[in-house]
């Protein structure tokens, strides 16, 4: 069922291709990725390493561009100084679209939260003065973010709340801030309460994505995710909204485009 109900293109913006789930088949999950109509995939790094890796896919895939920076799970080994200076030139490349994925997780606490709260601002201002979108990932730390987003002036670049699973107020203050919403496999589990929130959120504050290996959509639930899949995720996006597919498809591609400034870099 991959792809059969679009030939619009999409952009999965927010993939782990760089994930060992994929190393036994990469370049059979990117394929299958074109032919279902992804077009385009952002290949989101979690740390240093894993940012190097992402561009090397970048480097080697005209389809694929690379957002490099440090997970909040990862930020205990955020260095400060040193850790900005290596950040700063792998960010670099013509094919570095943002700075991500980095942010706040109270959920998992995987990093201590001071440090959490260090690799953000210090990431954030490397993306101002690269002038590049970030792309934040937050877990249950709704105010420590916004009010950090607030405090650093984030909105000078802009970006995205990746894998939103907010309530409509929490959309509601991020567009505000003039931040888009990305959303995912959620939206095809039952109970995930996102209808709501998508219905009333501006066509031009949606992106797509699938956060793959993880949060595989309905039916596929259970199994590695891919970039692929990011057509059901827009086909879902598509009935809870009550438009025709191919809509989402146009809307998103163009605000994906724009945030990240694909057709320049392109
Ligand atoms: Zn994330
Ligand atoms: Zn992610």
């Amino acid at each position: 069922m991959l792809g059969s109900t679009s030939c619009s293109p999409m952009i999965d913006t927010h993939a782990h291709l760089d994930s060992p789930d994929y190393d036994a088949d990469r370049e059979a999950v990117i394929e299958r990725a074109h032919a279902a109509g992804v077009h385009t995939i952002i290949a989101i790094a979690t740390d240093l390493e894993s940012s190097d890796r992402v561009l090397a896919l970048a480097d080697s895939h005209p389809s694929v561009y690379a957002a490099v920076g440090v997970h909040p799970h990862e930020a205990k080994a955020w260095e400060g100084a040193t850790s900005a200076a290596r950040l700063r030139e792998l960010a670099k490349p013509p094919k570095v679209v943002a700075i991500g994925e980095i942010g706040l997780d109270y959920f998992r606490d995987h990093s201590p939260r001071a440090a959490q709260e260090r690799a953000f601002r210090d990431q954030v201002q490397i993306a101002r003065e690269l002038e590049l979108p970030i792309i934040i990932h937050n877990r249950e730390a709704w105010e420590d973010i916004l009010h950090l987003v607030e405090e650093t002036d984030a909105a000078q670049v802009g970006g995205v709340f990746h894998c939103f699973a907010g309530s409509p107020e929490d959309a509601r203050r991020i567009i505000d801030l003039g931040f888009h919403i990305s959303v995912n496999g959620i939206l095809t589990y039952k109970n995930a309460g996102m209808a709501a929130v998508v219905q009333h959120v501006p066509a031009d504050s949606i992106l797509l994505e699938t956060d793959c290996p993880y949060l595989t959509p309905h039916p596929y639930r259970g199994r590695r995710n891919e970039p692929a899949h990011v057509s059901i995720v827009a086909g879902r996006l598509a009935e809870l909204r009550g438009v025709d597919p191919t809509q989402i498809e146009r809307e998103t591609d163009a605000n994906a485009t724009s945030l990240f400034g694909l057709a320049v870099r392109a």
